[in-house]
């Protein structure tokens, strides 16, 4: 058997999105390598080198199964018997309680083609106003602050190749050494200050480059938050101009902020930028041993 085709794509597994081309081997099987990508600047960490094994492993559910009811062991039944199951039972459903008593819950790892789908199929096909994911929990918090401080809710209001531009870097509580280590390319020149109550891969990052480590004990986190800013305050290293008359979500019912605020950079969050000449710290190789299973 010959090669398959080969296919340009992300990675699914988290907001780095780093760039992959999925090969198909003579078996048929999936390997993932990485590609260009301004994020990862063709490199991709364990996850990704590894992220086609789960199509292959062999309790992935690949058939239908059913039981009869709760106590029966499941058995394999044929795609037409399960999906008329369903269909029937939601529409049966619908009939009884009316189309929102159907929920959808979605996920953050589909991809966008299936997420408008998804959408869809909640929205039209069942007509249910009933439609989540599983990002409401961990990211509406993190989005709400988002939009009063920056006016966006996105994860980073500008391009992570941004970073490169900064002199220092302050990074509360994150450890992008071990969970995206691609973005430790991004993070080698400007000094890296992290605030991290264990000492993580990227706090060893920071010091090693002559950045900073701040550990504070568990629950004394705002503490911090509030002692840096009162030393900008009574330093006078606050920029007045930007925060004197920014109309912010908080102040204006209904009002949304420019990104960045009234006197950021007239340029989108999409923008290209320059990109950095330094490496990842990234593997540019599969590696050696197995992922982690959390
Ligand atoms: S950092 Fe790893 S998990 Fe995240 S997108 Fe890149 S390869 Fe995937």
């Amino acid at each position: 058997m010959t090669p398959g085709p080969s296919t340009t794509t992300h990675c699914p597994y988290c907001a780095l999105q780093c760039a992959m081309r999925l090969d198909t081997g003579p078996d048929g099987r999936l390997t993932a390598r990485p590609a260009p990508f301004p994020t990862n600047r063709g490199g991709l960490c364990r996850k990704g080198w590894t992220s086609t094994d789960v199509l292959t492993v062999p309790d992935r559910l690949t058939r239908p199964l059913m039981r009869e009811d709760r106590e029966a062991e499941l058995t394999e039944v044929g795609w037409d018997t399960a999906l008329d199951f369903v269909a029937a039972r939601l529409n049966a459903l619908r009939a009884e309680s009316g189309p929102d008593t159907v929920a959808v819950f979605g996920s953050g790892g589909l991809t966008n083609e299936k997420s408008y789908t998804l959408g869809k199929f909640a929205r039209l096909a069942l007509g249910t106003a009933q439609i989540d994911y599983n990002g409401r929990f961990c990211m509406s918090s993190a989005a709400a602050g988002g939009n009063r401080a920056f006016g966006l809710d996105r994860g980073m209001p500008f391009p992570l190749t941004d970073v490169a531009d900064a002199q220092v870097v302050l990074l509360a509580g994150a450890n992008p050494a071990e969970t995206m280590p691609p973005m430790m390319g991004h993070l080698s020149a400007p000094t890296l200050i992290v605030i991290d109550p264990r000492r993580s891969g990227t706090a060893r990052a920071a010091l090693d480059d002559g950045g900073v480590h701040l550990a504070p004990r568990p629950g004394t986190d705002l503490a911090l938050a509030l002692g840096l800013l009162h030393a900008v305050h009574v330093q006078g290293w606050t920029d007045t101009d930007y925060l004197a008359p920014a109309p912010t979500a908080s102040t204006t019912p209904g009002g949304t902020p420019p990104p960045g605020g009234p006197n950021a950079p007239n340029r989108s969050p999409e923008s290209p930028r320059p990109d950095s000449a330094r490496p990842p710290t990234c593997s540019a190789g599969p590696p050696a041993t197995a992922p982690p299973t959390s």
